[in-house]
């Protein structure tokens, strides 16, 4: 291999994924080889704890096929595939993909054909998921929900794993906010986009690395980012409740003038206190969380920072890992 831009970069964000990292070398090293394309891969350690990035370290000193950036901290997925998409080189496109080999690599050979007939989005949609019950249906009700209240397009099986082209990732790359969903700001992009149904394998080593923290974090992002409809909700809910609490108000002042009634009832009024106390702590939350990413918008912080990175074989900056 030469050191010239290849024209499909591979992007692969790893977190301590030292059981599954020599199967995924191999896996890749043997499309590489196999492929007609000219094809170089793109690591991003996202501060593994194991020996992920010592792995790294080796593969990329030995094949220049291989680059490694390691990030100074775990910064999460999300941001991961951004700094890779901050390192791509390749001319054409880049697909990213999972380390734990639950996406094929071998899928650029179906994906390419599609970038050639003038798609710049090709994303893969599962046919099945080989996930937990509780699991299925979570990610079911958040891409309803979503698709409701955006008007983003994200099929309910479809992740990450896509092949972009070279001017999608430059405009995700002038996308700098700070907190992120990719597959929504990919499909923000417009251009052609299209799903390609594959089959999703089992993860092949380790454990998942994305906790239902880190997962609800996700789902709370593609929302907030993506959608005014919280927003909406509160004032529709402040009209409702005006309209009802007016509507009973004239109720009550007729019984109370001509009749004499006057409304007596302790528990009622409770209810009715703290019904409204939640009411309103739920709309301050709903605020908080626009302002939260403001708040961290502003700061206009770097979304993440590199340690040091190995490219054509040669390591830049601090060697220390
Ligand atoms: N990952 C990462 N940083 C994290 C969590 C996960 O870079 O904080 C990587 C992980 O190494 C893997 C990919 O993101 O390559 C997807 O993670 P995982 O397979 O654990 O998620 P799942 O498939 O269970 O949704
Ligand atoms: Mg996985």
């Amino acid at each position: 291999m030469n050191n010239l831009e290849p024209q499909i970069n591979l992007l692969i964000p790893l977190y301590n994924e030292e059981e599954v990292f020599d199967k995924l070398i191999e896996r890749l090293s043997k499309v590489m080889e196999a492929s007609p394309l000219s094809i170089k891969v793109i690591m991003i350690d996202d501060g593994s704890l194991d020996n992920t990035a010592e792995l790294m370290r080796k593969v990329s000193l030995q094949d220049d096929r291989f680059t490694s950036i390691f990030l100074s901290r775990n910064f999460g997925h999300q941001i991961a595939l951004t700094a890779g998409l901050d390192y791509v080189d390749a001319t054409e496109a880049v697909m990213i993909l999972d380390g734990d080999l639950q996406d094929p690599p071998e899928l650029i050979e179906d994906f390419y054909p599609y970038l050639k007939k003038g798609y710049d989005v090709i994303y893969a949609v599962r046919k099945k998921r080989k996930e937990s019950f509780f699991k299925i249906i979570a990610y079911k009700v958040f891409y309803k929900v979503l698709k409701r209240i955006s008007k983003l397009e994200i099929p309910v099986d479809s992740g990450d794993f896509s092949l972009i082209s070279r001017r999608v990732v430059n405009d995700m790359i002038r996308m700098r906010e700070e907190s992120r969903f990719l597959r929504g700001m990919r499909n923000w992009v417009g251009y052609k986009q299209i799903g390609v149904e594959y089959e999703r394998e089992e993860r092949q080593e380790g454990d998942s690395k994305y906790t239902i923290r880190k997962l609800l974090s996700l789902a709370l992002n593609g929302i907030f980012n993506f959608s005014e409809y919280p927003i909406k909700f509160i004032s529709n809910l402040g009209i409702l409740t005006v309209t009802v609490s007016l509507v009973y108000l004239i109720y009550t002042l007729i019984k109370k003038i001509f009749f004499g009634v006057v409304p007596e009832g302790f528990t009622g009024t409770i209810i009715v206190i703290i019904l409204f106390g939640g009411v309103q702590l739920i709309s301050i939350g709903i605020l908080g969380e626009y302002i939260l990413r403001i708040f961290f918008q502003v700061k206009n912080r770097p979304l993440y920072l590199v340690k040091s990175h190995i490219k054509n074989k040669e390591e830049h900056g601090s060697a220390i890992l």
